[in-house]
């Protein structure tokens, strides 16, 4: 038998860390046993849904490399087969048109609550006879579709994550509506109902979704049975938490996959991290690995019934590991649109040769892919801003002093390139003369050069600058800024 499993977004937001999540355990699952992984994008709610979140998470499942065999397939071009089943259901005699109007649902639960009881539909409707409905019709009432709970009914199924589960027909709240009504006849379907259809027509093996659905799947076994159809698999996975344990939201900065992407992180690294929330690997030590490499050994033994803490610092390990040991030119094409964003446009300027340069000098100091920004703002601007740690290294005793000797050095040997070795001479050259501590010129020449006391190696960062006229004007800058006005930088 070949597995089938789905994802199956409601385009009422962007593509969301828990749906991907559930997204990425669904894929690992179809590959593992070379299944099918189906995408349904679920737009019956269409005050709510967009077109535009439906691309958003399209775009991020594309980014993260979930490809999908079927689909999308989308739920407002299946009405049909919607009503279609409503009718069905009716014809059997296992559902029924409800009139019980919302001021009337409204003073039932309020008599529910002051009892202390939980609210539930009380079945009033389940029976009515042909003259009641008529009078009701003729009040102008309109009707949902309501399936029938039997209370007394136990359901039980064994979850793949979480063991044997059990419920009673008297948890669910009474009889379900399952579609509203139109003038017409049936109208929209609701959520339970149409994803039991579409599960059915689309063969689903293995429903993989959060935990927040177990009290839907209670409701959408009682529909397969009423369809007499074959009852899934089902698979509840874990929350995702923060690391205070409560339900990951908006407040914890963190809401949908493009905000991820926009803070830098790369689909290798959040997909790798995501494939570790709640799930681990049989080597447990093994944290680096492709969704190729995952997909060989996951299984649902390996899934935690526990929520998963989000861990911001093991994401920003995971992705620094993707960026330091990604080719150079393939991170070059990762960075440029972030520096551009950020209006650094070296591609206008620079050869491609001179920005792998600096890639690959930024490279091994960042985890996220903006992080390089703060980085390449000292190699992109003639003149430097200079941050207070940098200003206060500037007015140091003996400073300026040295800083005017590594000029008068550039000037006397005319060095028209700066490279490693001549580089490295003149600061050499500059101690003895000057008799200061090595140290304190290379710090002195990097809040010169840089504007910061931190980034990275000194001398390869100099020699990128590369124009000599630049560095001088940056180190007249230091030493004084008034001489900037008059320098001529060319
Ligand atoms: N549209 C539902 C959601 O986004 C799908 C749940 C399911 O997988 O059945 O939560």
């Amino acid at each position: 038998m070949t597995f089938r499993v789905r994802i199956a977004p409601s385009p009422t937001g962007n593509l969301h860390i828990g749906t991907a999540r559930t997204a990425v355990f669904n894929w690992l699952f179809a590959r593992h046993h070379n299944g099918k992984f189906i995408l349904r994008i679920e737009d019956t709610d269409t005050e709510r849904s967009r077109a535009e979140y439906t691309d958003n998470i399209l775009e991020g499942l594309r980014w993260l490399g979930l490809n999908w065999d079927e689909g999308p397939f989308f739920q407002t071009q299946r009405l049909d087969m919607y009503k279609q089943g409503v009718q069905s259901l009716l014809d059997k005699g296992l559902a029924y048109r409800c009139y019980t109007t919302s001021e009337e649902l409204e003073a039932l639960r309020e008599a529910q609550k002051a009892r202390n009881e939980a609210p539930r539909y009380d079945n009033r409707h389940r029976n009515l006879t042909p003259e009641q409905e008529a009078e009701f019709k003729a009040e102008g009432r309109s009707f949902v579709i309501r399936f029938k709970i039997d209370d007394s009914r136990e359901i039980v199924w064994k979850d793949l994550v979480r063991g044997e589960m059990n419920w009673r027909g008297s948890d669910l709240g009474g009889d379900m509506v399952i579609a509203r009504a139109t003038e017409d006849g049936i109208g929209q379907p609701l959520y339970n109902f149409a994803v039991v259809v579409d599960d059915m027509d689309m063969q689903i093996t293995h429903v993989i979704r959060g935990e927040d659905h177990i009290a839907n799947t209670a409701k959408q076994i009682l529909l397969y049975e009423a369809f007499s159809a074959k009852v899934p698999e089902f698979a509840h996975t874990p929350l995702i938490l923060n690391m205070e344990g409560r339900k990951l939201s908006k407040r914890d900065g963190v809401t949908s996959i493009s905000d991820f992407q926009k803070m830098g992180f790369t689909p290798e690294g959040l997909v790798n991290y995501m494939t570790l929330l709640g799930w681990s690997p049989p080597d447990s030590t093994q944290e680096i690995f492709t969704l190729e490499e995952a997909a060989k050994n996951f299984d649902f033994e390996r899934v935690n019934k526990a929520g998963a803490k989000f861990d911001w610092a093991k994401l920003d390990w995971i992705n620094s590991q993707y960026i330091h040991s990604m080719p150079v030119d393939k991170l070059t094409d990762m960075l440029i649109p972030f520096w551009e964003e950020a209006g650094y446009k070296f591609t206008e300027t620079k050869e491609r040769a001179w920005i792998e340069q600096l890639v690959a000098l930024i490279q091994p100091g960042i985890s996220r892919l903006t992080e390089s920004k703060d980085i390449v703002k000292m190699f992109s601007t003639e003149t430097v801003k200079f941050s207070s740690e940098a200003k206060e290294q500037l007015e140091k005793e003996g400073v300026k002093s040295a800083l005017q000797g590594v000029v008068a050095a550039l000037d006397n040997q005319q060095i028209s390139e700066i490279n490693a070795n001549n580089a490295k001479d003149i600061v050499k050259q500059v101690v003895k003369e000057q008799n200061v501590k090595k140290g304190l010129l290379m710090r002195s020449l990097r809040a010169a050069l840089t504007g910061e006391m931190n980034g990275p190696d000194l001398i390869e960062s100099w020699v990128l600058l590369n124009h000599i006229s630049l560095d001088k004007l940056r180190l007249l800058h230091a030493i004084d800024a008034p001489i900037l006005s008059q320098a001529n930088p060319q």
